[in-house]
């Protein structure tokens, strides 16, 4: 017997949902109408309904699953079984139904780049971006139809913007709905086009969208704002804009996640003997922090909350500080004199 869950490419304990949407999803890859005359779709067309027949029905499966021997002969032998089961799963808009139908005119996605500085992007900031894009007519509002006149409901559909078809196949004969050719799945035509964007409802132009950033965008966040990529078709819903985060380099920080980590110079009698020194803050301004006597290089201070923002949630992180200690490279006499002074007491051995 064939084995159902190797056919959908399940586990054998996946759960009913996944397994529904396994099927949607090969179902609409198989199916006779989306690969006309293809005779090896439709034979796995039917291996997938036969195996989702069995695995959705809880009874079945547990018989199948006990490996008891069952008569799946008759399974599709009526046609109101099989047109009943694609029902039960797509619903009544059929295998492409509502999909097909809501995909068509809404308008299509537009991806941009946006650059910020570290700043804004830690902080949240606002910025315009532009591009060409299909935005509703000015001259008929977006309906298509020229000014004075309207669309109206097409004939051949009703407005449905879908038609039954009965296909012969090897299952039988079998109901398929498909876009209405009239109108292209409108629902509606346009008797007296406009005469701007021929009865499209949209023409190209520049459009410019104010894009908030919220706070804690890192480089390649991205952003999605629903409806405000291409305009559809004839007042369609408009595509979604997506907006691809480039945060520059800072010279003052390195930000790691939320962090960031700034370098501290400290003399060397600064590191040996303490120090008071100031530290530049994200956003501007500076604080003040001490610095131990007996500082090593390397040593990290932390300063709670001056880091970038959170995305999606309050606070933001941490400032390292990290200590660096420079060690002069040149010298005046004077210095050169205490500093072999200094050695001679530490008992250091120096080069002449
Ligand atoms: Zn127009």
């Amino acid at each position: 017997m064939a084995d159902y869950y190797e056919i959908l490419g399940v586990s054998r304990d996946a759960p009913s949902e996944e397994i529904k949407k396994t099927f949607r999803r090969l179902a609409r890859e198989s199916h006779p109408d989306a690969n006309p005359g293809d005779a090896d779709a439709e034979a796995r067309f039917r291996q997938y309904a036969e195996a989702y027949e069995v695995l959705s029905d809880p009874n079945k499966r547990a018989r199948y699953d006990r490996g008891d021997a069952v008569d799946f002969g008759d399974l599709f032998s009526g046609l109101g079984s099989f047109d009943g089961l694609l029902r039960s799963v797509f619903g009544d808009g059929g295998v492409f139904g509502g999909a097909r139908r809501a995909a068509e005119p809404r308008g299509r996605d537009i991806r941009v780049r946006l650059e910020v500085d570290l700043e804004e992007a830690a902080f949240g900031s606002v910025h315009d971006v532009e591009f060409r894009a299909a935005v509703a007519c000015d001259t008929c509002r977006g309906s298509g139809a020229r000014p004075g006149s309207h669309s109206e409901t097409c004939g051949t559909c009703g407005g449905a913007g879908q038609v039954r078809v009965a296909r012969r196949s090897m299952l039988g004969s079998v109901m398929t709905v498909t876009a209405c050719g009239t109108c292209g799945g409108a629902g509606q035509v346009i008797p007296d086009p406009c005469e701007t964007c021929e009865g499209a409802g949209v023409t190209e132009a520049v459009k410019s969208v104010s894009v908030e950033v919220p706070q804690g965008v890192a480089q390649g966040t991205r952003l999605r704002l629903n409806g405000d990529g291409e305009a559809g078709a004839r007042g369609a819903p408009g595509g979604d804009l997506y907006v691809d985060m480039v945060v520059l380099p800072n010279e003052l920080f390195d930000r790691q996640g939320d962090d960031l980590v700034y370098t501290l110079d400290l003399g060397i009698a600064q590191a040996t003997l303490g120090a008071k020194a100031d530290v530049p803050l994200l956003g501007g301004g500076v604080e003040r922090v001490g610095v131990k006597p007996g500082t090593q290089p390397g040593e990290v201070l932390r300063l709670k909350g001056e880091g970038v923002g959170h995305l999606g949630r309050r606070g933001r992180g941490d400032l390292f500080v990290r200590v660096n200690v420079d060690v002069p490279t040149s010298l005046s006499a004077a210095e050169r004199e205490m500093l072999r002074r200094f050695a001679e007491a530490r008992g250091e051995q120096i080069s002449d």
